[in-house]
């Protein structure tokens, strides 16, 4: 299977998980993973350490997408409008957008926790999205 975007993300046994970093000098946790300089405008750390970011938290805030986005995306023909979400991760408090599977935008609610999962983008890559906690 290929993945849509390299190093972003992993499947373990356990289903897929975010790789994040974390700053070793003041904790700062990214996604996408930085492999440089610590995001943190406070901080001069330089070593940022690969994480397995948390498989679930809450809707930060979610729309749909009814028209196809422009290219280099590859869009479904027909296209099939997509829900999507930004989800604020339990634990690091960080908010990562994806597509969410098995639920329309009038099913979602801020605050409502999802985890994540994956499945495969119009035209065959795998990437990560989120669905309702099983
Ligand atoms: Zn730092």
């Amino acid at each position: 299977m290929t993945m849509a975007i390299e190093g972003w993300f992993a499947l373990g046994e356990d289903g897929v998980a975010l790789l994040g970093t974390r700053c070793a000098a003041c904790g700062t946790v990214c996604f996408p993973p930085r492999r440089d300089l610590c995001p943190n405008p406070r901080c001069d750390g330089d070593s940022m350490e690969e994480v397995t970011l948390p498989r679930r938290g809450r809707v930060w805030s979610y729309t749909n997408a009814c028209y196809p986005p422009p290219a280099p995306f590859v869009a479904a023909d027909p296209y099939v409008p997509v829900t999507l979400a930004a989800v604020e991760l339990d634990e690091v408090g960080i908010v990562v957008l994806g597509q969410v599977r098995d639920l329309t935008v009038n099913e979602l609610e801020v605050g409502m926790e999802l985890e994540l999962t994956s499945g495969p983008l119009a035209d065959g890559p795998l990437v990560w999205m989120w669905r309702p906690v099983q």
